[in-house]
């Protein structure tokens, strides 16, 4: 089991499951040469690819190509189905900045015979997440500064009033399909600049300056 790790909070919410959200900025949709859908596109993450602050992405030895993408995460604190646009942000507990490591060779292949994402998705250590804030601390969670380095360099840069969903309407559309638990995390998607991380990369990611992760890149052994 996987609990989050909370800035100032000390009660232990275990990590359900992993909803994330494929296109949800125009520039990105149109850097992978794809458009973008009137509902989310969704695919699942296991709570077992997460890591945390300081800790090592591997490289699996099945993939020769993995890459980022940064994005705002959104804990769930209350459970819903059918949940209105209206009361969306009740049942949001708190926030973090999020990676959805994806193993783009993997996936290039799945997309072009029309197979499941969950293996270019799903490997160990695919999930860094920061440290997380409660929402109180945060005033509009969209429009926040979602941000990306590597090894110093600013490779993805985007505020978040650029998503093409509001979290509103992702939170009510995931919730017709299933269920929202305590602990669940919605990936919201990531904006342009994606591209591939290597051996001895150090990657820096945030979220306003509410949120950081560091992180750094090996091959599995
Ligand atoms: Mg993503």
């Amino acid at each position: 089991m996987t609990y989050y790790r909370f800035q100032n909070y000390i009660k232990h919410v275990r990590i359900g499951k992993i909803i994330c959200l494929a296109r949800t900025y125009k520039e990105h949709a149109r850097e992978m040469n794809t458009t973008v859908t009137e509902d989310p596109l969704l695919f699942l993450k296991p709570a077992s690819s997460v890591i945390f602050n300081h800790e090592t992405i591997f490289i699996p030895h099945l993939s020769k190509c993995l890459h980022h993408e940064v994005e705002l995460g959104v804990i769930i604190g209350k459970n819903g189905k059918y949940i209105t646009e209206e009361k969306a942000l009740q049942h949001v507990l708190g926030y973090l900045v999020a990676l959805d490591i994806t193993a783009r060779d993997i996936q290039s292949i799945a997309k072009k015979n029309g197979w499941p994402w969950g293996i270019a998705k799903g490997f160990d250590t695919f999930t860094p997440l920061s440290d997380a804030v409660l929402k109180d601390r945060v005033l509009n969670p969209q429009n926040l500064d979602l941000e990306l380095k590597i090894n110093g360099t600013i490779k993805q840069k985007v505020n978040t009033n650029q998503m093409i969903y509001s979290l509103e309407r992702i939170i009510s559309f995931i919730s017709k399909i299933m269920t929202l638990e305590h602990g669940d995390l919605i990936l919201t998607g990531t904006p342009k600049g994606v591209g591939e991380i290597k051996e001895g990369d150090v990657i820096e990611a945030r979220l306003g300056s509410l949120c950081a992760l560091t992180v750094d890149v090996k091959h599995e052994l």
